[in-house]
């Protein structure tokens, strides 16, 4: 999985604050040139470097655990772009706005950090061995799971660094610095055996010198009082530049013995390993067209938002210009709104197949507006490989939101169809892909309320999207469940009991939700709880405010 930042024009990867501040010097040190680089504290961070007055500002961008990006204090945005293009456009405690990227070269590529060089076979050998997968599977599941798996082997990738000697003591420590030559700064890192944390051995004028890795409570790692990091790598590339109280900066690494240097391959990026690896993508395949069995997410248009890139991005807007929007007669599908239509939208260098949720006109009915405004100022806010996103809203003729194309269709209707075609693979790879798109949800303190089989969307066969977020709520950041004032017309067969006797969702509830559509998935399209009128009276006899339509979706109100 790349950087979100690599294709940012001013990210230049893994460089020094001391090498920002060249390039920046380099580039004029007008008031409001900026450049973005990796943290090299923080994982998945990035250090926002701005000239104002001459001087130097540095702010750290923080990924946050629900996946945000946020300088302290400020807005959280979803990528590092976003947040770029928030402060070009307002300062907000910054010294002022980002006015000028400083533009890496162009023969100058982005910088890869010492973990990236590491990531693609950490990812292989981990999933390999714990899962049991081999070739296809194994690249599908590293594909889906890759943000997660990042951060599980980012913190034991030093376990793979040259100067990681393992449980050693400090005088096999000792001597193994001592054999050889002695620079200063020669150094290695040790589990100190007693206590399960880490030791730094390193050498200054002949002499060892022996110092205690402090690991907090929150799972930082620093030297005492210094910096704290992420992973015991970070820390060491830092003190590579700075010594934060040691003798002097590390230098050379003193190699353990049992290293092999085989076990760090250069090539970052999960789709330049699978190229290594003698997997070559397919073209790009037309969505909704016979789909090769090889074609993966990522390999489609719609795995990355239409506005990653950059130029595109620039001239996002929540509301679209109506003459940039084609749409065609042919309907998707209908709701009590009106229907969805097939249409093209056209970007600036690409045009791109939608689907248009079109408010019927006759539908003045504000409820049922309000309930399209509130979908799309959710859609708004998401980005994700596994949930439709919005491209924005269109006010026209009609009011229209305008979405990602899912040519598939809803998943109930394309297993049911296709029951003697689809393999309990194909299912299983589907409902990772749902669950990968609702841990995003979670994340990001979102509660979707309507997940069912009908609201996952199909962009082909092997790919799944969650959509349908007319139902779905924000959660506070002080709260963990959304409680509902009165019941509304709810589908009920999907509903956890707290859903139904106390009005209460949270994630918990989408989880519930979860294993009703797995249940709707693994049947093939079949309908949750289906009893024959006579046995209509168990199960959900008891459960107040229940519908019991006979139709399959039980919406209650
Ligand atoms: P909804 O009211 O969101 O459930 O949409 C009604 C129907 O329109 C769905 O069941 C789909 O058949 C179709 N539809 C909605 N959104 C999309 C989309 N993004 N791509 C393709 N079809 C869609």
């Amino acid at each position: 999985m790349s950087d979100p930042a690599s294709d940012l024009p001013f990210f230049y990867g893994s460089i020094s604050r001391a090498e920002a501040e060249e390039c920046l010097k380099l580039a004029g040190m007008a008031d409001g040139l900026f450049l973005l680089r990796q943290c090299l504290r923080s994982l998945g961070g990035y250090v926002l470097s701005l000239v104002w007055n001459l001087q130097f500002h540095h702010y750290s961008v923080e990924k946050q655990l629900n996946g945000t990006y946020c300088i302290a204090g400020g807005k959280p945005h979803c990528g590092p772009a976003e947040l770029c293009e928030y402060y070009s456009k307002d300062p907000d405690g910054l010294v002022s706005t980002l006015r000028k990227p400083c533009l890496r070269p162009p023969e100058t590529a982005v910088r890869a950090g010492v973990f990236e060089s590491l990531r693609d076979n950490m990812l292989r050998e981990y999933v390999r061995q714990t899962w049991h997968l081999e070739g296809e599977a194994m690249e599908q599941a590293i594909i889906n799971q890759a943000p997660q798996l990042e951060k599980l082997i980012a913190t034991t990738a030093h376990e793979k660094m040259p100067w990681y000697h393992g449980k050693i003591d400090r005088q096999e420590g000792e001597r193994r610095l001592y054999s050889g030559a002695q620079p200063d700064g020669k150094f290695l890192v040790r589990d100190r055996e007693e206590s399960g944390t880490f030791a730094l051995s390193m050498m200054y004028g002949k002499t060892t010198y022996h110092y205690q890795i402090l690991h907090d409570k929150s799972g930082k790692y620093s030297m005492p009082e210094g910096t704290k990091f992420d992973t015991i790598w970070q820390l060491v590339e830092y003190l590579k530049m700075k010594p934060d109280g040691l003798v002097t900066i590390l230098r050379e690494p003193c190699v353990n013995p049992n290293y092999s240097a085989a076990a760090t391959p250069s090539v970052p990026g999960v789709r330049r390993s699978l190229q290594s690896n003698g997997y070559t993508p397919p073209p790009k395949a037309p969505e909704g067209l016979g789909v090769d069995r090889r074609t993966l997410p990522m390999d489609t248009s719609v795995y990355e938002s239409p506005y990653s890139d950059p130029e595109a991005l620039k001239e996002k807007k929540l509301f679209l210009k109506r003459t940039q929007l084609m749409i065609d007669e042919v309907e998707l599908g209908s709701g009590n709104f009106g229907c969805v239509k097939k249409g093209v939208y056209r970007m600036r260098k690409k045009q791109i197949d939608v689907a248009i949720k079109v408010l019927k006109s006759e539908n003045e009915n504000k409820a049922v507006k309000d309930e399209m405004m509130k979908e799309a100022e959710i859609m708004h806010q998401l980005d994700n490989p596994y949930i439709v996103r919005m491209i924005g809203l269109c006010e026209a003729e009609n009011l229209m939101l305008v979405m990602e194309m899912a040519a598939f269709g809803p998943l109930n209707k394309f297993l049911s169809s296709k029951k003697d075609q689809i393999s309990v693979e194909n299912v299983v790879e589907l409902m990772h892909q749902v669950s990968l798109g609702m841990l995003y949800l979670e994340e990001n303190n979102f509660v979707h309320r309507d997940l069912a089989a009908r609201n996952v969307l199909l962009v082909n066969q092997h790919y799944a999207k969650i959509s349908d977020f007319g139902l779905s709520k924000a959660l506070g950041a002080d709260g963990n469940y959304y409680r509902a004032r009165a019941a509304g017309k709810w589908p009920l067969k999907w509903y956890a009991p707290e859903c139904i006797n106390f009005h209460k969702f949270s994630s918990k509830s989408d989880v519930w939700s979860f294993g009703i559509t797995m249940w709707e998935a693994f049947s093939f399209g079949g309908k949750p709880y289906k009893v024959r009128p006579a046995d209509l009276g168990g199960a959900l006899r008891g459960v107040p405010h229940c519908g019991t339509s006979t139709s399959g979706t039980a919406w209650g109100a």
